[in-house]
């Protein structure tokens, strides 16, 4: 194919990406909608397909809208800010739509419309930059641009909590102010590594972690001193400890710096307690109404024992308990675990048991008679151990909460000859990107 070619967008990928056919080629490009006519750089082909980037663009989709972020185009974390919302609500149905069609084999199923947010911007409570050097050696802070460890700095991010971008601000002109060192990934040295600030949406809580190389931190009683002179919003500094060479934020190692290691927030009229490195839904106002949808799938009636798998902090669990009898919650990670049996505490909940294991292994030799089983489970998916114990033991009806459509088409294949498809709402948890949460009803098929 030429380097450069001149194409229609006709679709939107999964990956949230301008799809363009080429004769039988299909070229991916980033920030290009359908019916937008561009010439097109192609940069690379990866699996038989294109990917390319737009060098003219000739006509503009009606969906088209001058985006709030003026590095969004640049870092990779926003595909739509560039679409009008009513518009990335719509391609959100259709992605679930296209999974299912696409990888389950479903054909003619009704997908709800995508639930969308009346303020779709600076919904995110969890902030995570990493913090660099730029080529004239300031300190900078922002998002690594795609594919790439170079750090964009970004001063305001539209899709955080507006609390965030003037503590980080601060944090830099501390951290020169004490000549703090920051990390240096080709060398490793260096002290600072990552800010990462958690907001409540509920409470006025908030806490900042300052992720660091070791704990020789220099100076840090007086920074943390300076800095909450500046902020008295925060309401604990937490330091954790990454000193592996790696992609992950977080590091095993905690201390506590100020205040109680943790934030209060609630959901539908709970409270749970959030620590620096636990797990919790990043939309506090998107959650509720999706949470909402899945617990309007529990009949008080008929579903008295209740699994919540993949529980992480114990949420679903623990709201669903107010309507069943009994609620057994499983969870891998130990922290989360911990979290939720004290969560359970926290809101006087006594008809809910914690277990810590791998969801696969726990269900399969879990005896009781189960009436529905919620399951959330990461990214990746459920497991066929997991997938193939809900059939064995013939549950009668499964709810399924997701964050990725296309490995909850996999999953649903797996089951869909047991199990017939009642109901699937998108949620969007995440405006302004292409992701999409989406919860759906299965039950069991009568003549097995
Ligand atoms: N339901 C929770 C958490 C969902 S995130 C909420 O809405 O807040 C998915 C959770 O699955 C994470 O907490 C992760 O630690 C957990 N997890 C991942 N693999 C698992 C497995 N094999 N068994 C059990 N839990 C697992």
């Amino acid at each position: 194919m030429n380097r450069l070619i001149k194409g229609t967008c006709t679709d939107i990928s999964s990956e949230g990406k301008g799809v363009v056919k080429n004769n039988k080629d299909i070229i991916f490009c980033d920030g290009l909608f359908p019916g937008e006519t561009a010439d097109i750089e192609i940069l690379y082909s990866r699996a038989g397909v294109y990917f390319g980037k737009v060098r003219k663009l000739y006509n503009l989709s009606k969906d088209r809208i001058e985006p709030r972020c003026k590095v969004c185009s640049v870092c990779g974390g926003c595909q739509y800010q560039q679409l009008k919302y009513e518009a990335q609500l719509v391609y959100k149905t259709k992605r679930v739509k296209d999974a299912l069609n696409r990888i389950a084999h479903i054909k003619d199923i009704k997908v709800n419309d995508c639930i969308g947010m009346d303020d779709p911007y600076n919904y995110r409570n969890k902030i995570q930059m990493p913090f660099g050097k730029d080529k004239k050696g300031r300190v900078v802070y922002g998002f690594y641009k795609e594919n790439s460890h170079e750090i964009i700095p970004v001063k305001e991010c539209h899709i955080e909590d507006k609390r965030a971008a003037s503590i980080l601000w601060d944090i830099k002109e501390l951290i020169r102010e004490f000549n703090i060192s920051i990390y240096n990934e080709d060398t490793g040295k260096g002290i600072l590594r990552y800010v990462l600030i958690r907001t409540s949406y509920h409470y006025p809580e908030l806490m900042v972690v300052l992720v660091t190389s070791n704990f020789n931190f220099p100076g840090q009683r007086n920074f943390i001193n300076a800095l909450l002179k500046k902020h008295p919003e925060i309401t604990t500094i937490v330091e954790n400890v990454n000193s592996r060479h790696t992609n992950v934020i977080l590091g095993e190692k905690e201390s506590v710096l100020y205040g109680s290691g943790f934030i209060k927030d609630s959901i539908l009229g709970l409270t749970f307690e959030i620590s620096a490195s636990s797990f919790y839904q990043v939309n506090p106002i998107q959650v509720e109404k999706l949470y909402q949808k899945a617990l309007d799938l529990v009949d008080p009636k008929e579903d008295k024992l209740v699994l919540d798998a993949y529980s992480g902090v114990g949420t679903i669990g623990l709201i669903a308990s107010k309507n069943a009898e009994h609620v057994i919650s499983v969870e891998l990670n130990k922290n989360a675990h911990k979290n939720a049996i004290n969560n359970a505490k926290l809101n006087k909940i006594s008809n809910i048991e914690f277990f810590n294991d791998d969801a696969g292994k726990f269900i399969s030799g879990y005896d009781k008679k189960l009436d529905v089983v919620i399951m959330d489970p990461p990214r990746k998916g459920s497991d066929k151990t997991f997938l193939q114990t809900l059939i064995d033991k013939k549950i009668k009806k499964i709810i399924y909460v997701s964050c990725d459509p296309e490995t909850l088409a996999r999953d649903i294949e797996y089951l869909l000859p047991y199990y017939s498809l009642e109901y699937i709402q998108p949620v969007d948890m995440f405006p302004m990107s292409n992701h999409v949460e989406t919860v759906v009803s299965l039950r069991l098929k009568e003549r097995l």
